[in-house]
């Protein structure tokens, strides 16, 4: 988490700044920082809360310069407060320092330069770091780099990071490890900018080179971009073409970004399957996985590893993968997984699913499944991430930037990458008749119109949503891969309206949950036709036996819970396999309808950020 972005060369750094960390604040809004290079002196601005807060605190100033840092920041130590919001200061204030990551031995560092006769401001581990530079360079009497280098040497941890000095006007330094950064490449190769991901750089220039783990970047105005590695290594860098648009970062006339990607649901589940699927010549790939086609057949097992809400699409996936292709499938949390000594070997093939490609924990989890000799996939939005290059092969989302930090199109993306690879198998395996898999094909096919009447009910779902509003508790059910768009369903609430919610397989109910219910606790229960509908209604019957309320998802023209449900929301008919991709919707708009009339910030919901990059 944290968002950085820098800028070195002609323009006024601090309005480059200012836009990059709103583009990135969904990264983390505990505070903003800046730090800037005007007429030799280096001054900073930091404040606690979110980048709207900095705006104000500098407002009124006169604030100049060409270079500059900035920062957004979740706390990993220390509170979130003014003081330790980044940048850090050297003591002598020379040097300021912007961090993504964790230093995890700060604390003997620490102890040794406290020793040593500095001074600690804050509580953060990045604070460690700074002094550390300004130590080495002092008693090695090295150039800046040097110091920055011997430093990185000796940090465990992870970072992403830059760093400026007043002594260094024409330079940035940045470098990382486990944590992302991208270097912008602007006019005449003496004009550079450095972000946590492609979002602030966009505008600007499509010129962009990711760095690699253990690489340092130094960006100079006359004598431009130059990579080495933390062994100071010579480092050629891949410069390569932006595909992202500035369009897809605006919120296009919404109010907020989750009801923006909400609504583009259509089309992203449409970009994720274009040239993947033609239902009418009983086509399916994933061009991708092409070539390691024969590795997943052959898997004696394929390990999904995810976290949060990916975690809930890999569900979806064990359900549509070992019916419809007859492969073994295990879902892991990834951040058990990595500290388990799960049994992993070369006959399994492991895949990660990851919004954002840069999740620290199925990064990590990965790494060791590697280290086993399991092959390594990798399903992600964001092109060019972590996961995306350390992976053997993969298969990108192709949503578009999803800035909401609730995961919304991101999910259905997924589920359609995954649903199309459990076809694609299946094809392959032979498992499915023809005729039950061009139909499937043509459902698949038809998922984006029928997102778009499930849109089409916005108002009544928001009146729904307002018979709920105050509730302090809610459950989700549902059963088979209904069941993982109920965890969805009650994570979504949670995490935007912070009402406590839980998903529930339906018939787990009478095992615990159903003593929670009466009149005051909503259950939303995904009921659609299929082969588990009966014993659905008989659970919706339990509920209301005890007075519990039911909203119910179902499929359209139903009329037997319709008589028993509180609220219905009807959705197209379609394939059971690919209910979810339908149900989710209106799960996913009730909890936005439900959190925004709670008066909470859907966008940026407290404590969370997007991209998880600590462990
Ligand atoms: N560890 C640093 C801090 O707490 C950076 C946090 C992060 O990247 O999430 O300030």
């Amino acid at each position: 988490m944290c968002g950085i972005v820098a800028y070195i060369g002609k323009k006024e750094a601090f309005p480059i700044l200012i836009k990059g960390l709103s583009r990135l604040e969904y990264r983390g809004y505990d505070s903003a920082g800046i730090a800037l290079l005007d007429s030799g002196e280096l001054n900073l601005y930091k404040k606690q809360g979110k980048v709207a807060n900095l705006v104000e605190f500098t407002n009124g100033k006169n604030i100049h310069g060409n270079v500059g840092i900035g920062h957004t920041r979740w706390a990993t130590h220390g509170e979130p407060n003014d003081v330790n919001a980044h940048p850090h200061y050297s003591m002598d204030k020379r040097i300021a320092v912007i961090h993504n990551g964790i230093i995890e031995n700060y604390d003997t560092i620490r102890e040794e330069l406290i020793k040593r006769g500095y001074v600690f401001k804050s509580q953060t581990d990045t604070e460690a770091l700074v002094h550390l530079i300004d130590d080495i360079q002092k008693t090695e009497k090295v150039e800046l780099i040097e110091a920055v280098r011997h430093a990185l040497q000796s940090v465990i941890g992870a970072y992403a990071l830059v760093v400026i000095s007043k002594d260094h006007p024409n330079q940035l330094i940045a470098a990382r490890k486990s944590s992302p950064l991208v270097v912008g490449i602007g006019e005449d190769n003496s004009e550079f900018y450095l972000a946590s991901d492609a979002t602030p750089i966009v505008e600007y220039t499509n010129q962009v080179v990711y760095l690699n783990d253990e690489e340092i970047a130094v960006v100079d105005v006359n004598e431009g971009l130059r990579i080495t590695n933390i062994a100071n290594q010579e480092k050629t860098p891949y410069i390569q073409e932006l595909e992202l648009h500035l369009e897809a970062l605006e919120k296009g006339g919404y109010e907020h970004f989750m009801m923006k990607e909400i609504f583009e649901q259509p089309r992203s589940i449409h970009d994720c399957f274009r040239g993947r699927l033609n239902a009418a010549e009983g086509f399916v790939q994933l061009g991708g996985l092409k070539d390691y086609e024969k590795r997943l057949l052959n898997a004696k097992r394929i390990v999904f590893v995810a976290c949060g809400t990916s975690w809930h699409a890999c569900q979806v996936a064990e359900y549509l993968i070992e019916d419809l292709a007859r492969i073994n499938v295990e879902v892991e949390y990834a951040s058990e997984f990595r500290y388990r000594n799960p049994i992993i070997s070369e006959k399994d093939v492991v895949i990660a699913v990851s919004q954002s490609g840069e999740t620290a924990d199925t990064l990590a989890a990965l790494e060791l499944a590697k280290a086993r000799g399991a092959s390594i996939f990798g399903i992600c939005n964001v092109v060019g991430s972590s996961i995306s290059r350390i992976t053997d092969a993969g298969s990108y989302t192709h949503a578009g930037p999803e800035i909401g930090v609730a995961s919304t199109k991101a999910f259905t993306a997924q589920v359609t990458v995954l649903t199309l690879l459990a076809l694609r198998l299946a094809y392959k395996k032979e498992t499915l008749s023809n005729s039950r898999f061009r139909s499937l094909l043509t459902e698949l096919e038809a998922i984006p119109e029928k997102v778009k009447r499930v849109l089409d009910k916005n108002e009544l779902i928001k009146e729904i949503a307002a018979h709920y509003k105050d509730s302090a508790n809610a459950l989700y059910l549902g059963r088979g891969s209904s069941f993982p768009v109920a965890l969805e369903g009650a994570l979504k609430l949670k995490e935007i309206s912070y009402i406590h919610a839980e998903g529930y397989p339906a018939a787990e109910m009478k095992h615990g949950p159903i003593a929670l219910i009466d009149e005051d606790m909503p259950v939303f229960v995904i009921a659609t036709k299929g082969t588990s509908y009966e014993k659905v209604v008989s659970n919706i019957q339990e509920v209301k036996a005890r007075k519990g309320k039911i909203i119910a998802i179902v499929t359209e023209g139903d009329t037997q819970v319709k008589e028993m449900a509180d609220h219905v929301i009807e959705i197209p008919a379609t394939d059971e396999h690919l209910v979810p991709l339908i149900a989710t919707i209106p799960l996913q708009i009730l909890s936005y309808h439900i959190a925004l009339m709670r008066g909470c910030n859907v966008d940026q919901p407290r404590n969370l950020a997007k991209s998880v990059t600590v462990e």
